[in-house]
């Protein structure tokens, strides 16, 4: 098949979350299949320099919103099978951020998505042979559904498929988006863009796609409930058929403990000497004393309340006051700005046991998954979360709230041991998370049985091959 696939963030250019990490591995997985895959992504100011660099290839694509012309510049990069095509308008992209700074967004986000989408689409038509499968992800591409759903013209329409990979994020913009975006007003109503007075480019996605997924079966399910459903889970309701779960697979050349570069030592589920090694070289980088025999537990995520950061810090100053001083703890992320202050005050008083690192570290992010002996995902809700995928395979027993992928993908340990590959926990409060960093502490004290519960983590199988053949599915079914 000739697929389109359309994402605002792209693993090794440019990344906030998962999203990036699928658009940058879902493809290859889909190109190893036989299929021809064309991603198309914004070029950022910051893109990553160490990723191939993408050159312009000569031709650009127009495209009209409202009564202005705006132009793109195709640029290509060369990586695998995948044609990877960037779209280059400086005055959208070439800024600091992807989505804004100061955790404001940029006040323009609807028009640089929506001409993303617009442009993506011809920039596709205009190197290639159309596409049979448009695969649109999140908010930022949910105009290119709408914009594909009523195109016209000779041959036969593509399927239209639309990935939810966070419910929570809906690119809401006021109704007069859609005068700006040369839109029709009568868009603006309950079955089609609007919501709550405001216009969603995610139901832009959602309404006009013939198949939807999400991240996970669990999350799929969840997103119905008003509890998940962020104020759409009637829509999630109708989607009725139309709406799968397909669980995110890893990257696993670019997460391998035997192999990964970002690691000053090497392992393997039967030779765990190498993840030792980390832990101290872990400890030392983090300025932590060097203690091979302390537990530590290690975090990493953006800063928000979706990732339970604050009922964290609620553990250490209520029933879990004793953590640190029975254990080490890690925390790398960025976000929210009183969160983030939160935690680096707490890392002051105890400097012996915390570390709290603000930034965005790929390589930390590796060194805390090899080094760690325990991961801590307390999220409220995860659509699938990768970080715990991660853990599994680096040996750091993931301590997860029940939730969305976490619920499918970690198994809770049974109280003698004997079973499971973390430590999962149900109400979100710290009273449920403490009980589960307990019972890690005391399996950390029955090394054979800790051994065994990593061993059968690292076991589990999360590469892209199954799902890459459940989106191959999916696409299958928009032909209608
Ligand atoms: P989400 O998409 O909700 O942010 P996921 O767990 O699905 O959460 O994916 C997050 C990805 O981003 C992981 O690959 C994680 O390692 C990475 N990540 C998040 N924050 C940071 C950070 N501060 N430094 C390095 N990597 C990060």
């Amino acid at each position: 098949m000739e697929i389109l696939f359309l994402s605002s963030e792209v693993q090794p250019w440019s990344k906030t979350g998962g999203l990036a990490d699928v658009a940058g591995a879902l493809p290859q997985a889909l190109a190893q299949r036989g299929h021809r895959v064309t991603v198309v992504s914004p070029l950022y100011g910051g893109l990553d320099r160490s990723a191939p660099t993408p050159v312009s290839i000569g031709r650009s694509v127009e495209v009209r919103m409202g009564d202005r012309p705006y132009v793109a510049e195709i640029c290509e990069a060369k990586l695998g099978q995948v044609r990877w095509l960037f779209l280059r308008e400086d005055g959208f992209f070439a800024r600091r951020a992807l989505y804004g700074e100061g955790g404001r967004d940029y006040p323009d986000n609807g028009l640089r998505f929506a001409f993303f989408s617009a442009a993506a689409l011809e920039a596709a038509a205009a190197v290639g042979s159309p596409p049979e499968i448009v695969h649109a992800n999140d908010w930022q591409t949910g105009p290119a559904i709408y914009l594909a759903s009523r195109a016209r013209g000779g041959g036969a329409r593509p399927g239209l498929v639309f990935t939810i990979h966070n419910l929570a994020y809906q690119g809401l913009f006021p109704p007069n988006v859609l005068a700006e975006l040369g839109w029709p007003e009568r868009l603006f109503n309950l079955h089609e863009l609007e919501f709550h007075g405001s216009v969603s480019f995610l139901k832009a996605g959602a309404v006009y796609a013939d198949q939807l997924s999400t991240v996970s079966p669990n999350y799929a399910r969840e997103i119905r409930q008003p509890e998940f459903g962020c104020g759409l889970d009637g829509l999630m309701r109708s989607l009725d058929g139309r709406l799968r779960g397909i669980v995110n697979g890893i990257d696993s050349s670019e997460w391998d403990p035997r192999r990964d570069r970002q690691l000053p030592a090497h392992f393997h589920a039967a030779d765990l000497a190498g993840k030792a090694r980390c832990k101290v070289a872990l400890q030392k980088e983090l300025g932590l004393p060097a203690l091979a025999d302390r537990p530590l537990f290690t975090m990493v995520g953006r800063i928000t309340p979706q990732k339970g950061h604050d009922l964290l810090l609620a553990v250490l100053d209520g029933p879990g006051r004793e953590l640190l001083s029975r254990a080490q703890l890690a925390i790398l992320g960025s976000g929210d700005q009183g969160l983030e202050r939160a935690l680096l005050a707490k890392a002051r008083e105890r400097p012996e046991a915390l570390a709290v690192r603000v930034s965005f570290d790929e390589g930390l992010a590796h060194r805390l998954e090899a080094g760690g002996d325990f991961f801590l995902m307390p999220s409220r809700f995860e659509p699938c979360g990768l970080n715990q995928l991660y853990s599994l395979r680096y040996g750091a027993l993931p301590i997860v709230r029940s939730t969305g992928g976490l619920a499918d993908t970690v198994q809770d340990a049974a109280p003698d041991l004997s079973r499971g590959t973390g430590f999962a926990f149900r109400p979100p409060t710290p009273e449920a998370l403490w009980e589960a960093i307990e019972r890690a502490l005391a399996a950390y004290a029955r090394p054979a049985a800790l051994l065994a519960l990593r061993r059968a983590g690292m076991a589990q199988d999360y590469s892209w091959e199954a799902s890459s053949a459940r989106y191959e599915e999916m696409y299958r079914e928009t032909s209608r």
